[in-house]
């Protein structure tokens, strides 16, 4: 079965920078059976609210290791919203015109502000979908830049029907957020943060359908091999299985 990482971090703080740590990470995902990642970038650097410098810093990371490994990596092009409309569609250019395949939302600004018109202008002007940092404000503690509840990634998809919407975190987000975002066909969810729990990914199944769950580990930040675990360990046909590991990542991004 082929395994297509959409949420990953190869470099973070700076680490997996080197030809060393470079080759480590890409092996390991090799022996896991991982055959493709896409690359969300090094996005707490500098803080949470990066300056238009500091995201091209970035973003340039990103570019220059797919460049690197074609066949290997994607990446998704990662923004701060509140740098404004012209600082948002010259950096998403940019990186579209490097192969960007999505953009990256982390924590610069919430998912319900008006800011997010601008990401919803370039996810249509260069036909990209958005993920979308989300975790529910009932077990996050807070204490790092902006939230995203579920809620409001809920709120800026039904504002956008016309973009796709990843909603990061399926752990973080919970069965309520699940609920939260059922309704909304341009929203898929990724199985990305914190330990693994038991059922939560055939809810994910029974209500958004399998086709709208996608395999995500948060490497480095989390370990891939769990997170393989908990969806071949979960009450779900060899089909669905395939759509959640491969098949609903290449279809979203455009890659075979
Ligand atoms: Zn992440």
């Amino acid at each position: 079965m082929r395994i297509f990482d959409i949420h990953t971090h190869p470099i973070w703080h700076q680490g997996g920078k080197t030809p060393a740590e470079e080759r480590r990470i890409i092996a390991h995902c090799r022996d896991l059976g991982i055959t493709r990642v896409n690359m969300l970038g090094d996005v707490s650097r500098h803080g949470f609210c990066q300056d238009e410098d500091q995201i091209r810093e970035i973003n340039s990371d990103s570019i220059a290791l797919a460049a690197r490994h074609p066949d290997f990596y994607t990446f998704f092009c990662y923004l701060n919203p509140t740098l404004g409309e012209r600082a948002v569609m010259r950096e998403v250019e940019r990186c579209v015109a490097a192969g960007a395949r999505g953009i990256k939302l982390e924590k610069a600004n919430c998912a319900a502000d008006p800011v997010m018109r601008h990401v919803a202008k370039a996810a249509r002007t260069f036909g990209l979908v958005v993920l979308q940092h989300s975790w529910s404000m009932d077990t996050h503690d807070g204490a790092s830049g902006m939230q995203s509840d579920p809620e409001h990634t809920a709120l800026f998809a039904r504002r956008n029907p016309d973009v796709n919407i990843i909603m990061a975190h399926l752990i973080g987000c919970g069965y309520r957020g699940l609920l939260a975002v059922k309704d909304l066909p341009n929203v898929w969810v990724d199985t990305s943060g914190g330990y693994p729990e038991a059922q939560i990914i055939e809810y994910a199944v029974e209500h958004l359908g399998a086709e709208r769950v996608l395999f995500g580990s948060d490497l480095p930040i989390r370990e891939c091999s769990v997170k393989i675990g908990a969806i071949r360990g979960a009450n779900l046909s060899a089909a669905a299985q395939q759509k959640i590991f491969y098949d609903n990542a290449a279809r979203l991004v455009g890659v075979a």
